[in-house]
């Protein structure tokens, strides 16, 4: 098989130069490229229809004999047209073919065939435009349709498939090892490559698709945890001592049991003297992940070591670290502050203090990663909302240290298989549990014909000594039509908040004025912040009860969770208000979901359904091949069982003895050259 991804394409009768440009638009330049550029759908030929009994509308598969051989003429428009009779015993369809010079010779009076379209009726008359037909007596059943582009049509792809197929060598090393295919059921590779193609029932495609899928699944798994295990492992900064109960004497409130469990985790990971930790800690906005790495970076720092905590935005980053110095100060540790905002002078101070060894602890933005920023003895690295920041920057961090170990937090709830997936054999704490008190927040869907009300709802909150949020997608509405956040906020200002506080935040502001709007909020001196989704991630004003959101369809599931979770956060009652003049049944279906749970991970799934994978999983993202036949989303159970099979490969991957798996590590090494990434 791998020797035909060698074969260009040309090599197949029928295509010349030209049309092997077309193949290379559908990404196929080899032999070994089409047969792996599987149907799209199929056509299925085997359920006739009497043609009484056809739904008119929908297409349909007839058994007829014909009675009137087509007849061409030529139309107004230029085109030819060629009309035709045929008929079962239930009834009649006139045949209406276009443009096709030579269907008298094809279809011949009194013979029967297959005829294969959409059926409609008007006037009384039955009629099909342009059925696809194939001899009676020869039928095949089940009909490939491939993906087409202009000047290749998906009948000239079957063809080219056919003879391509026709190449495969009598056995085709497989890619999956036999004893693998034998535990999953899986068909072998030739079989399943003819079966895709050219299936003779259903139950041929059901059988090629799932050992496609399962290979596609296992080859992605499997070149993930190559590149993961790629670094050598050294042995990284060991804990000596177990600090955690120092530590939670330091906080004020008990820690959950799913946060104590994390801790746990960390501190489990960091002891063993073996490799370094690489930990997700994932839980649900206002779980209270902080605490978690908070913690973690207690121990390394009391065993001796630094630590670095970095989070997307300066606005996450100087809270984080206003709450972590004031918790470790007291315990005598040193913690401070780096972003693009401070002035060279003051950054200089930072580094010179974290260059000898005097600061124990570095919060900040991107900033941390930049050359200048020398660690003493970097020993843990943690970064919040993961999701924002790319591979490349968090190893850029890691570099900084020898191994260090690796914290991330993430309150994006990706689903665990996903997770997996993504991350390979990255660890994973999951906090399910949110602190006790916390309230749900009652969520509900609006229109503009209610919108006074819920200002109104709003004032009432604010009187009440609580503050708001509102959320507008955009920051000026020039071209997109939508609500800008100064222009909105400027509105409101002088109407109905004419007596009250109103401020402005977005991504375009200066770090400084962000800065202050933000401590305004903070302190109480503003009631209502209407702002873009920088205030997504992170940020815990616990007086702030109603986050109000304008266009809320324009937002992702996850990302209205998100900010939905900027609520919610104290004593108070708190509620969201979804603004949505969306008509559309899909748009209204995802918004009410929203109202109907407060479970990150449902909405999650949710989203993944609704959307697909590509939030979490394009490819641009995370650097990671296409995949051509399995859906992330759909195949679950697919995935799992290509996951436990991807383990036990690699207790012998690469043993380059082990011949078993010359033809996955083929596919693995293709795959991953697709995107540039290195193997070992
Ligand atoms: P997230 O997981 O969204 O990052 P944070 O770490 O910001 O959540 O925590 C949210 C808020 O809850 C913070 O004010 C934090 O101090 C508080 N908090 C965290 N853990 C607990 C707990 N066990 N009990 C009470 N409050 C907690
Ligand atoms: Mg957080």
């Amino acid at each position: 098989m791998a020797s035909l991804y060698e074969i260009p394409i040309e090599k197949i009768n029928g295509i010349g130069e030209k049309r092997a440009r077309l193949y290379n638009k559908l990404g196929i330049v080899s032999v070994g490229d089409l047969i792996r550029f599987y149907p799209r759908t199929y056509e299925d030929w085997s359920k006739i229809t009497g043609i009484f009994s056809a739904v008119p509308g929908e297409v349909c598969c007839i058994r007829a004999t014909v009675e009137i051989a087509p007849a061409s003429r030529v139309i107004s428009t230029g085109r030819i047209m060629a009309t035709s009779s045929v008929y079962d015993d239930t009834g009649y369809v006139k045949l209406v073919f276009f443009n096709n010079k030579y269907i008298h010779t094809m279809i011949k009076q009194g013979a029967e065939y297959l005829f294969y379209g959409k059926l409609t009726v008007s006037g009384g008359i039955r009629e099909m435009v342009n059925p696809a037909f194939q001899n009676a007596g020869a039928a095949v059943p089940i009909h490939p349709i491939y993906s087409q582009v202009a000047g290749l049509t998906s009948k000239q792809i079957e063809a080219a498939a056919k003879r391509a197929l026709d190449m495969l060598p009598e056995t085709v090393k497989d890619t999956i090892p036999e004893d693998i295919r034998a535990e999953y059921d899986l068909i072998g590779l030739k079989d399943a490559l003819l079966k895709i193609h050219f299936p003779k029932s259903k139950d041929d495609i059901d059988k090629a698709r799932r050992r496609l899928i399962f290979e596609e699944l296992l080859v992605l798994l499997v070149g993930l945890r190559s590149i993961k295990d790629l670094p050598e492992k050294k042995s990284s900064f060991r804990l000596e001592r177990d600090y955690t109960n120092e530590f939670l004497n330091l906080i004020p409130f008990k820690l959950t049991n799913a946060q104590l469990k994390a801790i746990k985790d960390c501190v489990s990971d960091m002891s063993d003297g073996g490799s370094a930790m690489n930990r997700l800690v994932q839980g649900d906005v206002g779980s209270g992940k902080t605490m978690v790495a908070a913690a973690a970076a207690y121990n390394c720092i009391k065993n001796g070591c630094q630590a670095a905590m970095m989070a997307p935005t300066e606005i996450l980053a100087r809270q984080h670290f206003e709450n972590l110095d004031s918790l470790l100060t007291p315990a005598g540790i040193k913690v401070r502050l780096l972003t693009g905002s401070m002035t060279a002078k003051q950054k200089r101070i930072v580094l010179e203090e974290l260059a000898s060894g005097e600061t124990d602890f570095l919060v900040g933005t991107h900033s941390l990663i930049s050359d200048n920023v020398v660690f003493n003895d970097l020993g843990i690295v943690i970064t919040d909302e993961q999701h924002r920041f790319g591979v490349r920057q968090r190893s850029t961090l890691l570099a900084k240290g020898r191994d260090p170990h690796l914290l991330v937090m993430s309150a994006t709830p990706i689903p665990r298989t996903l997770a997996l997936m993504i991350y390979g054999d990255l660890d994973i704490s999951i906090i399910d549990e949110l602190p006790p008190g916390r309230q749900k927040v009652d969520t509900f869907l609006i229109d503009d014909s209610v919108r006074i009300r819920a200002y109104n709802f709003l004032i009432k909150n604010i009187n009440e000594g609580r503050q708001c949020y509102i959320v507008c997608p955009a920051v000026d509405n020039t071209e997109t039509g939508l609500k800008g956040v100064e222009e909105y906020a400027a509105e409101i200002a002088e109407t109905v908040f004419k007596d009250h506080r109103v401020g402005v935040l977005h991504g375009k502001m200066k770090a400084a004025e962000k800065e202050s709007v933000m401590s305004e909020f903070i302190e109480g001196r503003i009631d209502v912040l209407v702002s873009t989704t920088v205030i997504e991630v992170g940020v815990d004003v616990p007086n702030s009860t109603i986050m109000m959101i304008e266009n809320a369809e324009r937002f992702g599931l996850s990302q209205l969770h998100q900010l939905r979770g900027r609520v919610g956060r104290g004593k108070f009652k708190s509620y969201c208000i979804l603004v949505s003049n969306a008509r559309g049944e899909d748009a209204k279906r995802r918004l009410n979901a929203l109202c109907e749970t407060n479970d990150g991970f449902k909405i999650a799934d949710e989203d993944l359904k609704l959307r697909g994978p590509g939030d979490f999983f394009g490819s641009r993202q995370h650097g990671l091949p296409e995949l051509k036949i399995a859906d992330i989303a759909e195949d679950i159970d697919i995935l799992r069982e290509a996951q436990t099979a991807a383990q036990d490969i690699m207790k012998d991957y690469s043993d380059p003895k082990n011949d078993d798996y010359r033809g996955l590590r083929a596919e693995v090494r293709m795959l991953f050259n697709s995107v540039g990434a290195q193997l070992n």
